[in-house]
């Protein structure tokens, strides 16, 4: 099928995304059938929801996972796969936001996420392509080199060895000769996300979660001192505790969670194997990477050889065919040297951005959690948070844990598409003029 074939499909389809063709089987997960009592009920299949359950199982917790799809079929399964340790915020900005005392138990979790992830990994033998080979932040432009000098000194200063490349050496570890320089974190790496999700279903059903799919969930009623889960067929979970753990897939099923985050769409496409030459030349270490631009760019060369390009996210439901024909043109700009490039996959996907770019946990009710809002790189972060959502739901008191925050729903959220374009426009220019 030609890339513009694929573009013709449904782009929300898991189906037309490169990890589609090469994740490992899926365990299986049937539906949810009858009336079933369980310690905790966890709405959502991917890397929260997972995680919580691994973590649950673990400590001999009877978890169900409820997912409307199947184990990675939102942003989990579809991701571009790069694991980046931190958050949007720098270590200096998490003190300033949170405090001495929260800011340090923020930048340990969210810092020590990679290797959270890559422990869960090797401990369950999950077979994924995982790499913790670095992560690379190349700088666009002065303003972008500024920054990543001073993120680097920032982690350097809480024992991160983390290495600053010049001109030469980012263009000889990313294949680009187009950037100024950049930082190199030690913790970051890769991993093939859909495998990551069946892996994480695989070894949680291996402790005992029942973990359903084709089961949407679209009622929580209280029930004495438990919670009454609903699916679409009738079926229903009864548990003293509830994770929802469904980011930016979120609808309507508690009141004012899909109104707390903006889901923004990322593009992502995947070329034909590449020759020798390019698979020596881009990443050629087996690193990952994005830039600093505000509308950022990233690139990968996955197992097969094939070039992954992302970025350009969008607002809407639209098929994105000229996000896609931007893509093929960064590509252009970026690894010029490339030549023509034959594209063979494309598909987009829903992440979620709250109000201060944090990961935001709620305690919505008695005994009902919610973990989400990871502005798009959540794959190590959403692991730390689904660990973080099972000592809520279990622990008398936590220690040291990911802070709780009111849930707010945005005001104005119903207007959130012609703002965030507007928004974005600005920062296209913006990152044309730095440029310069
Ligand atoms: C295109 C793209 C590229 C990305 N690239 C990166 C990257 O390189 N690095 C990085 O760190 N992060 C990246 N991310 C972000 C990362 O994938 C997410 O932060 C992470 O997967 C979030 O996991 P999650 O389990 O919270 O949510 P999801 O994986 O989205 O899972 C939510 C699940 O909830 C289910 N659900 C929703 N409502 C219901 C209901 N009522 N009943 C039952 N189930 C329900 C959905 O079907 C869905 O499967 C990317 C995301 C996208 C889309």
């Amino acid at each position: 099928m030609t890339l513009d074939q694929v573009l013709l499909r449904d782009d929300h389809d898991l189906s037309t995304a490169i990890w589609a063709a090469t994740a490992i089987a899926a365990p299986p997960t049937p539906s949810l059938a009858g009336n079933v009592r369980a310690d905790v009920a966890i709405v959502g299949g991917g890397y929260t929801g997972l995680s919580a359950a691994l973590h649950l199982a673990e400590r001999g917790t009877k978890a169900v996972v409820l997912e409307a799809k199947e184990p990675g079929w939102g942003a989990s399964g579809r991701n571009f796969g790069q694991v980046i340790a931190g958050l949007k915020l720098d270590p200096d900005a998490m003190d300033a936001h949170f405090g001495r005392e929260i800011g340090t138990v923020v930048r340990n979790l969210s810092g020590g996420a990679p290797d959270y992830l890559f422990d869960i990994v090797r401990r369950y033998a999950i077979d994924c392509d995982a790499n913790q080979s670095g992560w690379i932040q190349p700088a666009h432009a002065r303003i972008g080199l500024r920054q990543v000098e001073s993120r680097a000194a920032q982690w350097s200063k809480h024992g991160v060895k983390v290495a600053l490349l010049d001109r030469a050496r980012t263009a000889e570890l990313v294949g680009a000769e187009g950037y100024l320089g950049a930082w190199l974190d030690p913790r970051g790496g890769g991993v093939q996300p859909l495998s990551l999700a069946r892996g994480l279903a695989r070894a949680a059903i291996g402790l005992g979660v029942a973990v359903h799919g084709d089961t949407r969930v679209v009622r929580i009623v209280r029930q004495g001192t438990d919670w009454r889960l609903t699916a679409a067929n009738g079926a229903t979970v009864t548990a003293a505790n509830v994770i929802l753990a469904t980011n930016a897939y979120s609808d309507d099923l508690w009141p004012g969670l899909r109104r707390s985050i903006v889901p923004v769409r990322p593009f992502l496409v995947a070329s034909a194997p590449l020759g020798e030459n390019a698979r020596r030349n881009i990443f050629p270490h087996g690193h990952v990477g994005s830039d600093t631009k505000r509308m950022l760019s990233y690139f990968r060369v996955e197992r097969t050889g094939r070039l992954l390009m992302g970025g350009r996210g969008s607002v809407g439901h639209g098929r994105g065919a000229g996000i896609y024909e931007q893509l093929r043109e960064d590509t252009r700009r970026i690894l010029p040297w490339l030549g023509e490039v034959k594209w063979e996959y494309a598909w987009s996907g829903w992440i979620a951005f709250t109000k201060d770019h944090l990961p935001h946990l709620h305690e919505l009710a008695p005994g009902v959690h919610a973990g989400l809002g990871y502005q798009g790189r959540g794959i190590a972060m959403a692991l730390v948070m689904g660990r973080e959502l099972a000592r809520r739901a279990t622990e008398r008191k936590v220690e040291g844990g990911w802070p709780i925050v009111r849930l707010q729903p945005l005001a104005l959220h119903a207007l959130r598409k012609p703002v965030l374009h507007g928004i974005r426009a600005y920062w296209r220019l913006r990152d044309k003029l730095d440029a310069r």
